[in-house]
């Protein structure tokens, strides 16, 4: 395979919608530019893509000229596979690492192009207009949706396969994957399962899960940084299936971590359980940030405050809105039929984050470490379903899990 652009296309998404990409852009073609980010479906896409899309042709070329010039990229393998930076929330994208004030070691990489969802794949509404319109417009941002039995049936499914597919994703962390990798395996298994990958494209989010290496606290896209022994790494997947979706993350260990990450994400393992334990009817929402917090403090930790859990079901995200820090103004008390994630972000340094220029990737402030763990739960008569529970199979990756004779809540 000596010519990369000679390849099939079939397994490329068109770079504006989901589909399969048929055509390649011309002067892409002509300017001997990679053929990813170049890949449409039909004319009609290309079109309205032109004006997004003409900048490849300047920013690539300035690129190939530079290379030839000597100016190396570390990344420029995956610039090469036609891979680039995300520049911000949308789709503009750019060969060139932004300029910002990184709070911590990590760096932006770039990341592959969009990935294809097969058309017999059930798909909400953003996989094709990037905008979660009906979510955004539903009464169910202002009040707490009581499932029926039939949504909880629905719910249950799409959460088992949620688990499913985290779990594969757990499977495959070790030092040298990169997280474009994990995200890959994430989008094939959601698939294999019958699922849409919900991150995908849903505010125009590029990937089909978020993966949320040591400083980052939440959102992290994945892209050509290979894992490194010693980092964590939050998985958060989600999936649509049955017309529900689905919501869960678990923070990893690659290889052997310090002392300090490994006593973070149990920490965070305990506060999302002493949580889940407060859950059942008539307990104020308010609470769960009260729960989180103390335990937080207690190990000498921080609380994010911009990212809350959600309601969840038809909707990806909807009321209730669940702070987990203290002192915080939720309104309303658990009602049995009701289902939200609870799903903290605990920092090792100060509580606040700032956000990368990709619009999307949120850091700690002073980039020290930061681990999240989440359910989708139900609130039932007597107290709580955690819908995205461990299953038996699940590997066996936290050591406080291995004695069954040790419970932390
Ligand atoms: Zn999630
Ligand atoms: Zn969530």
């Amino acid at each position: 395979m000596e010519d990369d652009r000679n390849l099939d296309l079939g397994h490329v998404a068109c770079v504006r919608c989901s589909k399969a990409a048929l055509l390649q852009c011309p002067k892409c073609l002509e300017l001997k530019l990679p053929r990813v980010n170049a890949s449409f479906c039909s004319q009609g896409c290309f079109k309205e893509s032109w004006n997004s899309h003409k900048a490849v042709h300047t920013a690539l070329s300035q690129k190939q000229e530079g290379v030839t010039h000597g100016l190396q990229d570390p990344h420029a393998d995956a610039l090469a596979r036609g891979w680039m930076y995300c520049l911000r929330k949308g789709q503009s994208r750019s060969s060139e690492l932004p300029n910002f004030d990184w709070t911590g070691p990590l760096r932006a990489y770039p990341i592959s192009p969009r990935r294809f969802v097969p058309d017999h794949i059930p798909r909400p509404e953003w996989a094709s207009t990037g905008r979660p319109q009906q979510e955004m417009n539903s009464e169910w941002q202002n009040s707490v949706e009581i499932k029926s039995p039939a949504q909880i049936a629905k719910l249950r499914e799409a959460c088992r396969v949620g688990r499913e597919v985290l779990d594969v994703a757990a499977r495959a962390i070790k030092p040298g994957v990169t997280t474009d990798e994990i995200d890959r395996i994430v989008h094939e298994a959601t698939i294999a399962a019958g699922g849409y990958p919900s991150p995908l494209n849903y505010h125009f989010f590029p990937k089909s899960c978020c993966t949320s290496v040591n400083e980052i606290i939440c959102h992290g896209i994945p892209d050509a940084r290979p894992l490194e022994e010693g980092d964590v790494v939050n998985v958060d997947v989600s999936v649509y299936l049955n017309g529900c979706h689905g919501d869960l993350n678990e923070t990893f260990f690659v290889g052997k971590v310090d002392k300090a990450s490994e006593d973070l994400v149990r920490s965070t393992y305990e506060c999302l359980e002493k949580a889940i334990a407060l859950v059942k009817p008539g307990v104020r929402y308010r609470d769960v940030g009260e729960v989180i917090s103390r335990h937080a403090s207690l190990n000498g930790l921080s609380v994010v405050k911009s990212y809350c859990g959600h309601g969840i079901g038809e909707l990806f995200h909807c009321a209730p809105n669940i702070p987990h820090y203290a002192r915080n103004k939720a309104v309303g008390v658990m009602k049995a039929g009701q289902v939200f994630t609870i799903e903290p972000m605990i920092n090792s340094g100060v509580w606040r984050d700032r956000m990368w220029p990709d619009g999307w990737t949120a850091t700690t402030a002073d980039g020290k470490r930061s681990a999240q763990f989440e359910h989708t739960l139900l609130v039932t008569d007597t107290g709580v379903e955690v819908l995205t529970a461990r299953l038996p199979t699940s590997p066996d990756v936290f050591p406080w899990l291995k004695d069954s004779s040790q419970t932390v809540v």
